[in-house]
């Protein structure tokens, strides 16, 4: 077997579909849509029409106004969480956020507090998951946002979101939840779940690079203020050309989840589920989070003893992530980990494999088979 990719918590591939829907707008019909006086920029317009009534009717929104195209997650995360507080007019306005959030939501928590807002970061439970009771108590009569991811991209455990929103909705505060990885398993019910804010990123999602989505309703989009200024685009909230083939690529990636993936969430974690019984069968293998509030695609474990290096080596045409080094953070260590609770050495072995609809049985076996005889060995 020549190569697998097992890191689809990183990045996804390309789906052909996706690919195929894009290409005429790079290739025939590449106007800017703001030029709606020609053509071509009219021929643009009604793409990105249509993209925005695809999104709305995937997320039973019926406002395409909801929709703001970015440069990806981290963007749609920093407009959410700078664009709320700016507009807000209380004096010391305050944020609550999770511990696990990625790093486009608690380093602009740290840029937040430098210009004097209250950021309260609430704890795990060891399993990864958050009490929704804390966010109930962390409110205070300042709070203006509540942030709580969907679900985490290191050890894909699954937030209470529904009781979170409930609570934020109850108290009048606006509730943002960062959906990256969470759409790859679900998508969002906007007319069942009182969201007021959500990000997205297509790339999670076997869409392009390069383009994510802020979901904001006309309640946020009251405080939002925009944080990229020019043209006025986007409502003013976000000026900039529109990257065109990005948004049809977003839009058509989100269809095809709706259309497909109840039935790939169950290959996926069938697929997920015998790699770690083959794995369990021979080897003490212990896995960090709750495996049954989980993304389908998501195993993030360790292997007593075994530093995540040595797996990397002896598995060198398996594409995975090392769970130590967190990808967002600066100092190395990946504050997830340690918010479970784990020690160092666990962490240093800790390594993050994630699944896709293109892995195979095959694939499975394969790296199965060749962890063993590595432990073995
Ligand atoms: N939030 C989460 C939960 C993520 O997993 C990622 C990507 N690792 C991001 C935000 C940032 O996404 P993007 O690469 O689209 O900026």
């Amino acid at each position: 077997m020549e190569l697998v990719y097992l890191d689809n918590n990183a990045t996804t591939k390309l789906d052909e579909e996706v690919l195929a829907a894009m290409l005429p707008y790079f290739t025939d019909y590449y106007g800017n849509p703001s030029s709606f006086f020609n053509i071509f920029g009219q021929e643009a317009e009604k793409a990105v029409q249509n993209a925005k009534t695809c999104l709305a009717d995937c997320f039973h929104t019926s406002s395409v106004n909801d929709f703001i195209f970015t440069s990806g997650a981290t963007e749609s995360n920093n407009l959410a969480l700078m664009g709320v507080i700016k507009g807000s007019i209380k004096t010391h306005p305050h944020i609550i956020v999770s511990s696990i959030e990625h790093a486009s939501v608690l380093n602009v928590c740290k840029q937040l507090e430098n210009q004097g807002v209250l950021c309260t970061y609430l704890p795990v439970e060891p399993n990864g998951i958050i009490n929704a009771s804390s966010v109930e108590n962390a409110i205070t009569q300042d709070t203006v946002l509540i942030s709580v991811m969907s679900a985490n991209n290191e050890i894909g455990t699954i937030q209470p979101i529904d009781a979170i929103a409930q609570i934020a909705h109850k108290r009048g505060i606006l509730f943002h939840t960062d959906a990256t990885q969470y759409l790859s398993y679900k998508l969002i019910d906007i007319s069942k779940i009182p969201i007021d804010l959500f990000t997205a990123s297509a790339h999670k999602i076997h869409g392009p690079k390069g383009i994510g989505v802020l979901y904001a309703n006309a309640n946020a989009r009251r405080l939002l203020q925009p944080q990229l200024f020019g043209g006025g685009h986007q409502n003013n909230l976000r000026s900039g050309t529109l990257n065109v083939p990005g948004i049809i690529g977003l839009a058509k990636a989100v269809e095809i989840l709706g259309r497909d993936q109840e039935k790939d969430n169950q290959r996926i974690a069938t697929l997920r589920n015998t790699l770690l019984q083959m794995i369990k069968e021979h080897h003490q293998i212990f896995v960090n989070g709750d495996m049954i509030h989980r993304l389908p695609n998501n195993l993030n474990f360790y292997f007593p003893n075994i530093s995540s290096n040595y797996l990397a080596e002896h598995l060198s045409n398996v594409a995975f992530s090392k769970g130590s080094v967190c990808l967002s953070e600066n100092n190395g260590v990946s504050h997830v980990l340690e918010s479970l609770g784990l020690c160092s050495q666990e962490i240093e072995s800790s390594v993050r494999f994630g699944l896709s609809k293109y892995n195979t049985l095959e694939e499975i076996i394969y790296i199965s088979s060749r962890i063993r005889r590595m432990l073995d060995g």
